[in-house]
């Protein structure tokens, strides 16, 4: 008997359970998309001899990068796929006003300035037992395992990066699960790091491979991954179609057409702040803000950085504007030649006005920084700014109870299931991961 389905949104959640759906040759697939583009955040622009990736740029390996390459794999992607250069190993904190390396020897960690205080904390980390049997902020586990000084300048930086956000608003158990994991487990981050971690041993020469490497990105920027998905499904791909009413009781969608769909089944990987217009148990989807972000992509076509690397992160305590600056030319050379390829990232957790600004004033604070930061003063050949409204939910404290909240409210609904990254991690990998694994 076929099973008809409708999934909901077009970004990489809703492609990849596309995918998956699709190898039940029975099944009958409508994915809905409102823009007139497949992909979401993931963006790629190809414009005057540059690549510029104006959207996530990389993925991790390990973790929940398995489903990631898994899929890569499924659609013969492999020799599209990049490593990050060795170069990219060395990554840079701004701190007291200036670049300064990341250690990755024993004996920088032993002498940087950058890891001054470490072994305090790692001793801090090895004293202090179990945690207090609750969700708490990242800023409130960093601290209490690993002081003050070492949670400002290390984690402030980690959850910039990812999540463009807080640290002293995010869960610790949503946005890292693993340390949260590893302390409940392990009884702290030293004695985890200490535990060899079991990796499964029917893996692939390719994906084998790939785990040699921390990072990944595509020859031709990270949107080979929609495009392929985009090639290869054989399901009805409706775009520049919003969903306006969903009647999730009886498995139906009205669209900005004024189509109706009706299917077995409803996936809605449609981000929280779209679903709660659609979706009675409106108040559990408020209750998830986003942070907004500006990216301001820059090239150059001669080589002007001084300092190869993968870039660097700022931690709030420099009080600067910008959240960080990716080497992208460095990181992965290979998707280009002889030039400079920069993104400088900016968000609206450090620009209370955010919404006011303009283009050229994101544009202009971006250049002043890596004047200030970098002593770069040429003008780029080519400079792209991408505002990305409402682009990175923050899973605030609570935020796993008020998804068990929202799951039971959602039960009533038995034709309707929610993913996409509103809800269960926010990397690409967290993303393909849940899509993968749901069926
Ligand atoms: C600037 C930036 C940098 C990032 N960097 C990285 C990185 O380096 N590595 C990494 O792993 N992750 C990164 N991320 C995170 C990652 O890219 C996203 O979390 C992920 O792409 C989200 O995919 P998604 O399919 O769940 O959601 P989305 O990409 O948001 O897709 C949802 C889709 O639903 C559509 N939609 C919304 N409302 C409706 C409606 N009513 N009807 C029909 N369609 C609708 C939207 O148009 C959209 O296409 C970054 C994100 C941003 C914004």
């Amino acid at each position: 008997m076929p099973k008809s389905y409708i999934i909901l949104g077009g970004g990489i959640s809703g492609l990849s359970l596309a995918w998956q759906l699709q190898k039940d040759s029975d099944a009958k697939v409508t994915l809905v998309e409102q823009a007139p583009r497949l992909g979401g955040w993931i963006e790629t622009l190809h414009k005057n001899g540059f690549l510029f990736d104006r959207g996530p740029r990389s993925c991790r390996s390990r973790g929940s990068g398995l489903a990631t390459l898994q899929l890569i794999e499924e659609l013969g992607l492999e020799a599209e796929v990049i490593p990050a250069s060795p170069a990219a190993r060395r990554r840079y904190l701004y701190l007291d006003k200036r670049l300064q390396a990341m250690p990755n020897s024993l004996p920088g960690l032993l002498f940087s300035p950058v890891t001054n205080g470490l072994f305090k904390a790692l001793w801090q980390d090895i004293r202090t037992r179990g945690g207090p049997g609750r969700d708490e902020s990242v800023a409130d586990f960093a601290e209490r395992r690993m002081g003050r000084a070492f949670a400002e300048r290390f984690f402030d930086p980690l959850v910039t990066g990812i999540f463009a956000g807080d640290m002293h608003k995010l869960s610790l158990r949503a946005c890292f699960p693993f340390l949260a994991e590893w302390e409940e487990q392990h009884g702290g981050i030293v004695r985890a790091l200490f535990k060899k971690k079991k990796r499964p041993s029917d893996l692939s020469p390719f994906i084998q491979q790939m785990l040699k490497t921390s990072i990944f990105s595509f020859r031709n920027g990270m949107e080979t991954l929609p495009q392929r998905l985009a090639e290869r499904l054989n399901v009805d791909i409706l775009l520049g179609e919003a969903v306006e009413a969903l009647h999730a009781d009886r498995g139906s969608v009205r669209l900005s057409s004024g189509r109706t769909l009706d299917a077995d089944h409803i996936f809605s990987t449609l981000p929280a702040h779209s679903l709660q217009k659609l979706l009675p148990f409106s108040a559990t989807l408020n209750q998830i803000p986003y942070a907004s972000t500006a990216v301001v992509n820059l090239g150059y076509r001669k080589r002007i950085l001084k300092k190869e690397g993968f870039g660097y992160l700022i931690p709030s305590s420099e009080r600067e504007q910008v959240l960080g600056v990716v080497f992208d030319s460095s990181a992965f050379p290979q998707q280009g030649t002889d030039e400079t390829r920069l993104t400088v990232m900016l968000g609206d957790s450090r620009i209370p006005d955010f919404g006011a600004w303009s283009k050229e004033k994101f544009l202009s604070i971006a250049q002043e920084a890596l004047m200030r930061h970098l002593g770069i003063d040429q003008t780029p050949d080519l400079a792209e700014i991408k505002i990305a409204p409402r682009a990175i939910p923050q899973y605030l404290v609570g935020h796993l109870d008020r998804l068990r909240t929202m799951e039971q409210e959602a039960r009533r609904y038995p034709k309707l299931t929610l993913l996409g990254s509103s809800f269960y991690g926010v990397s690409v990998n967290d993303c393909i991961a849940r899509s993968s694994h749901l069926l």
